[in-house]
């Protein structure tokens, strides 16, 4: 059976990233080839298109359409590493709404990410956002939801903001080298955003 906050949550994840799809490839431009936004764009139009299907499923087996979804539709390395961090996230979660087992999925979906993108903290990725969104789930693994939700969007804020100081070292800007440094990373951003919604619904 498909859960009523679903459908909702996919539609506000979906709409953030398209309305800020133009300030994701504006932050992809100045460290690589500026196609961030509209690669999100792209594939989470497809996931739009695809909604009631996608939420008639139990959520954990929505997360995984969600992932396939994208891997199907964006190309670059946003689409098979986004496309892990939801199909993993989705084999990782028995469909408990705890923050514990919300923790436990997210964790599945960011070693994914890693396995996948063969990356780990520091090098100016996705992951900067995602692993420290991990430690604040679990850590309030006995906190109320909104507390939870709360620490999580914390811990992905201050994620993003530690990418601008670091020097890339995987994906595409990684060829700048140092000058990659005093930017933001955008698929740190377009994460932060993901959880900053998801965060919202649950306070
Ligand atoms: P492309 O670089 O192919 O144009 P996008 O611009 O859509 O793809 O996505 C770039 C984002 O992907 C980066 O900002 C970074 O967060 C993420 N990324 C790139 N390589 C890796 C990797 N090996 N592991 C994790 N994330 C990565
Ligand atoms: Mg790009
Ligand atoms: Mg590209």
């Amino acid at each position: 059976m498909s859960a009523d906050w679903l459908k909702p949550a996919i539609q506000a994840v979906a709409e953030t990233l398209i309305a800020h799809s133009e300030e994701l490839s504006d932050l992809d431009s100045a460290i690589g080839d500026g196609d961030h936004g509209h690669n999100m764009k792209r594939g989470f139009q497809a996931v739009l298109e695809q909604i009631d299907q996608i939420a008639a499923e139990e959520p954990p087996k929505a997360l995984q359409k969600i992932g396939m979804t994208l891997v199907g539709k964006v190309g670059g390395a946003s689409g098979p590493l986004y496309g892990t961090l939801f199909m993993q996230a989705g084999k990782s979660w028995d469909g408990t709404p705890s923050v514990a087992a919300v923790a436990a999925a997210v964790e599945g979906g960011l070693d994914g990410v890693k396995a996948r993108g063969k990356a780990t903290a520091g090098e100016k990725t996705m992951i900067d956002v995602w692993e420290p969104v991990v430690a604040a789930l679990k850590e309030a693994s006995d906190k109320s939801g909104a507390d939870a939700a709360a620490a999580a969007r914390s811990a992905a804020e201050t994620g993003l903001e530690a990418t601008r100081e670091m020097k890339a070292t995987k994906g595409r800007a990684a060829y700048l080298g140092e000058r990659s440094i005093g930017h933001l990373d955008p698929g740190a951003r377009s994460s932060e955003l993901i959880v900053q919604t998801l965060s919202d619904l649950v306070s």
